[in-house]
């Protein structure tokens, strides 16, 4: 009988007692693993008592004394980035070392938040008035909020969660059903690095425990990450009911090859970007955009080669391109993206559809796809398709190109291919995309800058990662002050101007 994944509440793994059940899969072998419940409502205030009452003191705790804190849970995290990778890979598939990469992100942005001291530094102005000073500082919110989606249950985890503790607020994390394991072993790791009980809270759940969040008065700010129509409504859920929020939706990333491009290079960083993770990344190539035919045949020429030597496996053998998807029910989804490319007349190019592996019969396995003459009418253009699926759209010229883009409503991630540097530089500041990557295909920022899309891949003003989060994560307040002397003032009724 597979073991229900607890909560973790107040410092303590706590029996999870909800009804409402979802199955976590080994996606390699397709065996159920564990069962998640959704929280119950006293789970669900459990957390929020825990996280009301940590508040208090945690909030007073110097910002040194929280990086320390940090400190330990960096080195914690170098010392167990293998026992991470091998659970993260047990539930969610990808390579054990695409999952490294995925801890050693989330430990880069622990390792910028060790810097909070420094991030919350406020400003002082002298003699705004004589004798008068004015200071602004930044304070933290309260209880936080974290949903975070199957695809990044570390990396986008702690980047929501460590910049909000860093900040002084407490937390409540709400993992993604599909993958929630991983998360338990992070707080485990915290408390070890000496994080007081309430502090950092992981609730399990679906839609349902996120309504009950986010609606809850005593929630001052919500994040979240997955699609763009859970984005949008967590978003408009949480801001109508007086939270701070953000939110991070889909994607479909382009990818602009010009035809001064090395064509070797970019079929390469093409293969990797839209087939790593088997495309469930939101920061993805799922759209090649080439720059004239002689691009577009070129590419093809290589990638219909690459693409059906992917080494597509369990992600804990060895020397694995490629793991299998999630689950079998979105395998079957984006198999059938694919059906509706060929029934809108896109060409098929390479067939991954009916790959299976023979040492694992029963995973949700699928091989690379490959279209040619996708256009923008197509389903497979507009929607995310987030499988390992590449279309190559042709286009005549630059001018072209980046309108195909602009005009698309997602504006996550892009990337151009050029040795042109005025035509490159033209093209990250006209491209209306939020992260842009010139001869780099997957351009996700380091730790210490923003990370966020555009258009419907967010929702809000301030993107997460880096600087932006410590703006998130904490509200300004600014002191006007002054000391009088022994002359005694007499009261003011006009605005005083200086
Ligand atoms: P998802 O939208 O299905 O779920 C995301 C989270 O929201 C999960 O925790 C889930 O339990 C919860 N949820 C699901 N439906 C909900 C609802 N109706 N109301 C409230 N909460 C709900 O996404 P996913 O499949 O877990 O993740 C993949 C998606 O996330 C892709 O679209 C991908 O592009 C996106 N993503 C975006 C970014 C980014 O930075 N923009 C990063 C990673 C993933």
């Amino acid at each position: 009988m597979p073991q229900t994944i607890p909560h973790y509440i107040n410092g303590n793994s706590v029996k999870n007692t909800g009804e409402k059940q979802y199955s976590v899969y080994n996606p390699a072998t397709g065996d159920v693993t564990a069962k998640v419940a959704c929280a119950t409502l006293v789970e669900i205030n459990n957390a929020i008592s825990a996280a009301k009452k940590a508040f208090i003191s945690w909030s007073q705790v110097t910002p040194l004394k929280r990086a320390r804190v940090l400190f330990n849970f960096k080195n914690l995290l170098d010392k167990n980035i293998d026992k991470i990778a091998t659970l993260l890979t047990s539930e969610h598939g990808k390579t054990l070392d695409d999952a490294k990469g995925e801890v050693l992100r989330a430990i880069e942005l622990v390792e910028f938040s060790c810097g909070i001291p420094t991030l919350l530094q406020g400003n002082y102005s002298e003699n705004v008035g004589t004798g008068v000073d004015t200071y602004t500082i930044k304070q933290p919110l309260g209880i936080c909020v974290g949903i975070s989606p199957f695809n990044f249950p570390v990396m986008i985890s702690t980047w929501l969660m460590i910049p909000a503790i860093a900040c002084g607020n407490t937390f409540i994390l709400k993992p993604s059903e599909k993958d929630p394991s991983v998360t338990l072993l992070l707080a485990e790791l915290l408390q070890e690095s000496g994080l007081p009980a309430g502090v950092f809270n992981i609730l399990q759940g679906d839609k349902e425990t996120v309504d009950a969040l986010i609606t809850h008065p005593d929630i001052a700010a919500v994040s979240a990450v997955g699609s763009t129509p859970v984005a949008e409504s967590i978003y408009k859920t949480a801001i109508s009911h007086g939270k701070r929020a953000h939110t991070f939706g889909g994607a479909k990333n382009h990818c602009v090859v010009m035809p001064d491009a090395d064509m070797d290079d970019a079929a390469d960083a093409l293969l990797g970007a839209a087939f790593g993770a088997a495309g469930e990344r939101c920061m993805a190539i799922s759209v090649a955009v080439a720059v004239t035919d002689a691009v577009a045949d070129a590419l093809i020429e290589r990638l219909k080669i690459k693409i059906p030597q992917l080494k597509i496996a369990s992600g804990m053998n060895a020397n694995v391109d490629m793991g299998p998807l999630i689950t079998k029910e979105h395998a079957a989804h984006v198999k059938n993206c694919v059906n509706t490319g060929i029934k809108e007349g896109a060409e098929l190019v390479v067939d991954g559809r009916d790959i299976k592996n023979a040492d694992f019969k029963n995973g949700f396995f699928m091989g690379g796809c490959l279209f040619d003459k996708v256009t923008k009418d197509m389903r497979i253009y507009q929607d995310e398709i987030f499988g390992p699926v590449l279309c190559i759209m042709r286009v005549e010229n630059f001018i072209e190109a980046i309108a195909l883009i602009n005009s698309n409503h997602y504006g996550n991630g892009v990337a151009i291919f050029t040795r042109d540097g005025g035509l490159a530089r033209t093209f990250a500041s006209q491209v209306t995309v939020g992260m842009v990557g010139i001869n780099v295909p997957i351009p996700v920022p380091v730790a210490y800058h923003t990370f966020g899309g555009w258009k419907r891949s967010v929702f809000g003003d301030i993107h997460m990662h880096g600087p932006d989060n410590v703006q998130f994560y904490t509200r300004s307040k600014t002191v006007t002050l002054r000391w009088p002397e022994s002359k005694k003032e007499k009261s003011a009724y006009h605005m005083i101007s200086h």
